[in-house]
């Protein structure tokens, strides 16, 4: 993909905050996506979180805003932008502030667990842009403090996810409220059967683009399974975070109790970890958030529902310290790392009790993922851990075997020795993402 931004017709002060966030070409969703979306039209977008695809549609609607300078009236907003989290509203509402620093253009975010006060000033001001999470969103409306008769652009992001979490329901009561004529766009990983007839009643004759997340992911990352029992897990996990290589690392875990357990054990060894997940304050979240953004905590440790859209740049590993019962989270867990452009590592600790979760994760992304040696696995036929057979199971070497093995991702990874998991493998250029080897950085307010 070599067209460049300034080919997709966008204007230069935004070619100007996209050149400042070092964004040099289009993701495939982006150059696919707006052209369709300054023209008017209504999107389906097939993508998840790593695409780009919040500024495939930000990009477009800002445009589109400041090109048509009408004041939103009080209470009401130009766009909205629904999303199921409030750590995917809070960067969706920054992203449109850095791609629109310099139109001047009114961006403001609601989600719940935190006081209304603020967000009611906010509203009452009218705004251009509203990035909302659907229930503290009908809980405003509710109280007459939100008007939708401005709105010309409705952006429903993680369709999918919002079905999981149980927010369907809110956008079926949202969706009425808003005005028939609009420019609507729809966001999903998956497309489940509601998520299909939901599309009937909310797009019209909708552009379709769907960028296959699975494959174009999971293929960047360098993945890798280790054997180990339960009890050997967190000295393992401690053992591999000796190696300094590992600059920042997103730990996961099925629980809360396990995020809790492990990140507790980490900062009792001396490395500095912290756990978010929902039973955490937002307060606490933002915090742990931040300290792992900017680098003072090296490790974060987070369930898949905390972990939903976390967004920061220079994940050099993700470790799934309990493989996911559902094979699409693994598959947004890894995403995490390999980030726009940049290849991840992903490392998965497997028990006897997950084989059936490996399997079931092998087949959704349709690769082996090649097992990988380490200090703390029994040797070999001694118990049901790691007692399989080194070919048996997916036909990679293992227990410190070694390269020359077929693999689906043509051999290319180290394997098996000490040390191999801090180093990142040499980076392919993918025609767009940021510069290879950026410093981590912060969206600008
Ligand atoms: P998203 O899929 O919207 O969550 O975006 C994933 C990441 O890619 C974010 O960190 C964005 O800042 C980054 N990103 C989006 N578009 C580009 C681009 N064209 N070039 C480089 N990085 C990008």
């Amino acid at each position: 993909m070599t067209l460049s931004f300034s080919e997709l017709a966008l204007v230069e002060p935004i070619q100007r905050a996209l050149r400042a966030e070092n964004y040099e070409h289009p993701t495939p969703i982006q150059a696919r996506a707006i052209p369709h979306l300054l023209a008017g039209r209504d999107l389906l977008g097939i993508a998840q979180t790593g695409t780009g695809k919040t500024a495939a549609f930000a990009l477009p609607i800002l445009q589109r805003l400041a090109a048509n300078r009408v004041p939103a009236p009080r209470n009401s907003m130009r766009t909205l932008v629904l999303t199921p989290t409030r750590e995917l509203a809070l960067q969706i509402a920054e992203s449109f502030r850095v791609y629109g620093r310099h139109l001047g253009l009114r961006t403001a975010v609601i989600f719940g667990g935190v006081g209304q006060g603020p967000q009611v000033d906010e509203l009452r001001r009218g705004l251009d842009i509203l990035v909302a999470t659907p229930g503290r969103l009908l809980d405003l409306h509710q109280q007459g403090h939100v008007r939708y008769d401005a709105l010309s652009v409705f952006v429903l992001d993680e369709a999918d996810r919002m079905l999981d979490m149980g927010f369907i329901r809110d956008i079926r009561r949202i969706v009425p409220l808003l005005p028939k004529t609009r420019q609507s766009l729809l966001f999903s990983a998956t497309m489940p059967d509601e998520i299909n007839r939901l599309i009937g009643t909310l797009l019209k004759d909708p552009v379709r683009v769907e960028v296959t997340p699975a494959a174009t992911t999971v293929e960047r990352i360098d993945q890798r399974v280790m054997f180990v029992d339960s009890g050997n897990k967190r000295a393992l996990l401690a053992s591999l975070l000796k190696d300094g290589a590992i600059a920042r690392a997103l730990v996961f875990t099925r629980t809360k109790h396990a995020a809790n357990r492990v990140a507790e054990g980490l900062a009792k060894g001396g490395i500095g970890a912290e756990a978010i997940h929902g039973n955490k304050s937002q307060g606490a979240r933002q915090r742990a958030l931040g300290n792992f953004r900017d680098g003072r905590t090296r490790v974060l440790v987070a369930t898949d529902i905390a972990a939903r859209g976390i967004d920061i740049d220079g994940i050099t590993h993700v470790i799934n310290f309990e493989l996911p019962n559902v094979p699409e989270s693994y598959v947004h867990r890894i995403g995490r790392t390999a980030r726009a452009g940049a290849d991840g590592i992903a490392i998965s600790f497997c028990d006897h009790s997950e084989k059936a979760y490996l399997r079931d994760i092998e087949r959704v992304t349709r690769q082996k993922i090649a097992v990988a040696a380490h200090a703390f696995q029994r040797p070999a036929g001694q118990g049901p851990s790691n007692g399989h057979a080194p070919s048996a199971h997916n036909g990679h070497a293992h227990n410190g075997g070694h390269n020359g093995h077929a693999h689906g991702n043509g051999g290319r990874h180290a394997n098996g020795r000490g040390g191999e998991f801090g180093r990142r493998r040499s980076r392919r250029h993918r025609g767009h993402g940021r510069p290879h080897g950026h410093a981590p950085s912060q969206p600008q307010a």
